[in-house]
């Protein structure tokens, strides 16, 4: 017996989850649950992080955590308790498999079959945000070394494990040339330790296009944290319906499965949801810890009970399904169809003896950082670049002088356009004319001037390069 915990969430999470612990059991799952009640209640009782601290003690001993979704309230500083589970227990990894079931759930994409890696702990997720001016509001997108190459060499093992032949790296490195250029390029490095597997780049954007349009050109894909939420949802969604597809949260003791959609509010408590993507979930679970006998046999009855047209709403269609079902009838469904198999459908047994060969992260040497210059952002009412570009030459000194001033990325001061529009807050760019090293001190003394002539710095960013390469993005149109 396994002991995992579970929480039936909100919304639609407590159906979903009676329908999957029912087929847990026909099945002969070998688990024991330990509940906790984490989300709304919780939320609203008063807890801003939506799980009390017994609850974590739970999680942190099963080490397993079967979820259904949550809803987390909007405003009121309510912090969300997926993204702060996925990232408390270290688990980095968000594997979302989207695949078609043509012909007998609706699609227009017949041949899709679609692992999604997501990262799971940084990006613009690491939340940390700050109103800096009147007018302008700022949140950190932080990407790591460790980050992407965790993320990443998951993605090259899973296909090895998983026998898939290409993993694909979406990201938007012609604009964020440190973040997703970082990326990308320890994509690159891993890539080249997998020369029997496949790989390539997509930008982002025509990348996202590609998923909704030509799906069956993808196998593995893996990207940053934002765009993985945003286009898996897309993948699931064009399957069928987001409410087929499951995930998996991994990391290197703890992990969590869940279903990838939400609480879905607006149909709780009318027996309507389809729970087959917790139900997903738990396939992806019983195959972590082993269970794969149990879990290959809740797939096979799953897929038959599909194939036989026997439909919950969101998939039901009058000419391809027979029995329009509520959520409890369709797990009744696929529990009389254990130890079935699809007739038409590929039988699906997940692979035994997983083995992924994840080392441990181990820093490497320090690079060797010159401090070049300093970033001033300066909170700042007035209109004309030229007026501040002024006033800032007056906080110079012998060594370090203004060498540009942009409004939101764009330069605007020396030479900028009269068309530009700017906001009042405005970064000025201050470096040794010769590329020189400057010290800390003469940071310090530069704020110590913009103070005594009443300029309102609001944040600060050093210049650095590190071994001797330049590593701040340039002003756009400098
Ligand atoms: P949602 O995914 O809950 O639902 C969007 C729509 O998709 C629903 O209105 C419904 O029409 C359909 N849908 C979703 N799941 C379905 C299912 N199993 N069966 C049939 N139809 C289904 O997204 P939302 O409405 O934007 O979010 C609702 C709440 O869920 C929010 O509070 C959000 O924060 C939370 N949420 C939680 C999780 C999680 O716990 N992992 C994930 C996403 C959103």
């Amino acid at each position: 017996m396994k002991k995992i915990t579970i929480s039936r969430g909100d919304g639609i999470g407590p159906e979903i989850m009676d329908a999957t612990l029912e087929i847990l059991k026909a099945a002969g799952a070998q688990l024991e649950y330990d509940e906790i009640e984490v989300g709304e209640k919780v939320y609203l009782s008063g807890n801003t992080s939506g799980i009390a601290s017994e609850s974590w003690e739970k999680i942190r001993n099963n080490k397993i955590f079967l979820k259904a979704p949550i809803t987390t309230p909007s405003g009121g500083g309510y912090k969300s308790l997926n993204v702060s589970t996925r990232k408390t227990l270290g688990l980095y990894a968000n594997v979302r498999p989207c695949m078609s079931l043509h012909p007998f759930v609706k699609t227009k994409h017949p041949v899709m079959d679609i692992v999604i890696i997501r990262e799971n702990e940084e990006d613009l997720y690491a939340g940390i945000e700050h109103q800096q001016t009147d007018e302008v509001v700022q949140c950190l997108k932080l990407i790591s070394r460790p980050g992407c190459e965790k993320i990443i060499r998951y993605a090259f093992e899973y296909a090895k494990n998983y026998g898939r032949k290409k993993v694909t790296c979406f990201s938007k490195d012609n604009i964020m040339k440190q973040t997703d250029g970082l990326f990308h390029e320890v994509f690159n490095e891993i890539a080249a330790q997998y020369p029997d597997i496949e790989n390539d780049h997509w930008i982002v954007d025509i990348g996202a296009a590609k998923v909704a349009d030509t799906p069956e050109d993808f196998d593995v894909i893996v990207m940053q944290n934002l765009y993985g939420d945003i286009i898996s949802d897309i993948a699931a969604q064009i399957t069928g319906s987001v409410g087929l597809a499951g995930s998996c949260n991994i990391g290197e003791e703890h992990a969590m499965f869940e279903a990838i959609h939400g609480s879905a509010p607006t149909i709780a408590g009318q027996n309507i949801a389809n729970p087959s993507a917790l139900i997903q979930g738990a396939i992806l679970m019983l195959s972590h810890i082993g269970q794969n006998e149990v879990g290959d046999k809740i797939q096979n009855a799953w897929l038959k009970t599909i194939e036989e047209g026997i439909h919950t709403v969101d998939i039901f269609d009058e000419e391809i399904s027979t029995k329009k079902v509520g959520t409890k009838e369709f797990a009744q469904a696929v529990i009389a169809n254990l130890g079935q198999l699809p007739a038409k459908m590929a039988v699906r047994n997940s692979p035994t003896n997983i083995n992924l060969d994840l080392p441990k992260y181990t820093r490497k040497p320090r690079k060797n950082k010159e401090l070049i210059g300093v970033d001033l952002f300066v909170h700042w009412d007035g209109m004309d670049p030229n007026d501040i570009g002024g006033q800032l030459h007056h906080i110079e000194s012998d060594t370090i002088k203004l060498d540009m001033v942009t409004n939101r990325g764009i330069k605007v001061y020396p030479n900028g356009f009269k068309e530009t529009f700017c906001t009042d807050h405005w970064r000025c760019r201050f470096k040794n004319t010769e590329d020189k090293v400057i010290t800390k001190q003469e940071i310090i003394e530069l704020l110590s001037n913009a103070e005594g002539k009443s300029i309102d710095v609001i944040k600060t960013e050093n210049l650095y390069k590190f071994d001797g390469v330049r590593s701040y993005s340039l002003g756009q149109g400098q």
